[in-house]
């Protein structure tokens, strides 16, 4: 299965959201917005896979729109203040699929690994898509108080209407539950709560190794290694609970892992790099 990654532009966040020193969310938050130092910019990914019963998109990256006035909510200062974005129109998603050969109309499946606004700003590019999101993500994403949350749900388009999967198949390899997307079963979806309650991560199984795309299960290899947990992470526990679950799979299999906004990602994924837990 041919694997391509995309870079929907860059971020940069806060070191403290980077690398978060506090435990309690309301300390942890509160440490990144009164947080002076920036982290270097950081690319926003997604990934394209090519497999036989179809094109899968695992997320969606930034809008180009991010920037705009009025995009990003003006009464939240989090949005607002603790993150810069650079997007220009041809590295949205859809420009890079069609850049890659395909047509966007062609995507199978968008799996989000979850709905802050900088996976999901990429949804209106893939009306004949269907999406797949975990149930309690969908619930936190399409709520009123989804914005409050970074869920800039006032963007979906009218069309947004999710597949949501509960992860019935059963426990799989270090995990409790996954949900088969491909018949075949190479391409499975995992839960991987803390970054938010309804994070969910992508296995792709390659002849002789394992990619996983982990979107924001951590922010870079380093941090999934060493259990680190970012700034804005809805739970701690569930954040150290599933990096656990990430080392012991790749403890198991040689598995080249994946996080959206990891710059060591693209190379690891190229050369077939695998990660040492
Ligand atoms: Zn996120």
């Amino acid at each position: 299965m041919k694997i391509h990654p995309i870079r929907t532009g860059d971020v940069q966040i806060k070191s403290r959201h980077q690398h978060a020193l506090q435990k309690a969310r309301p300390r942890r938050a509160l440490d990144v917005m009164l947080d002076r130092n920036w982290s270097p910019r950081l690319p926003i990914g997604c990934w394209l896979v090519e497999h036989p019963e179809g094109l899968v998109l695992v997320d969606t990256g930034e809008s180009s729109h991010a920037n705009d006035p009025g995009y990003q909510p003006w009464w939240h200062p989090f949005m607002r203040t603790c993150e810069r974005r650079w997007v220009k129109p041809e590295e949205e998603a859809q420009a890079w699929v069609r850049a890659l050969g395909f047509d966007p109309r062609d995507v199978r499946w968008v799996v989000m690994t979850h709905m802050h606004g900088d996976h999901a700003g990429g949804i209106p590019g893939f009306p004949r898509s269907e999406f797949v999101l975990s149930a309690t993500e969908a619930k936190a994403a399409l709520a009123r108080t989804g914005p409050l949350n970074g869920y800039l749900n006032m963007h979906y388009p009218d069309w947004f209407k999710p597949r949501t999967v509960e992860h019935a198949d059963g426990p799989w390899e270090s995990f409790e539950a996954s949900t088969k997307l491909t018949s075949d079963g190479r391409i499975r979806i995992v839960p991987t709560p803390g970054h938010t309650d309804g994070h969910q991560s992508v296995a792709i199984e390659q002849d002789d190794h394992l990619v996983l795309v982990a979107g924001d299960a951590s922010y870079d290899e380093q941090a999934m290694l060493t259990g680190d947990v970012d700034g804005v992470a809805q739970s701690y526990e569930r954040h150290r609970d599933t990096t656990e679950r990430l080392r012991a799979l790749c403890r198991r299999h040689p598995v080249v892992t994946q996080f959206a906004h990891d710059p060591g990602s693209a190379d690891r994924l190229k050369n077939g790099i695998r990660t040492r837990a």
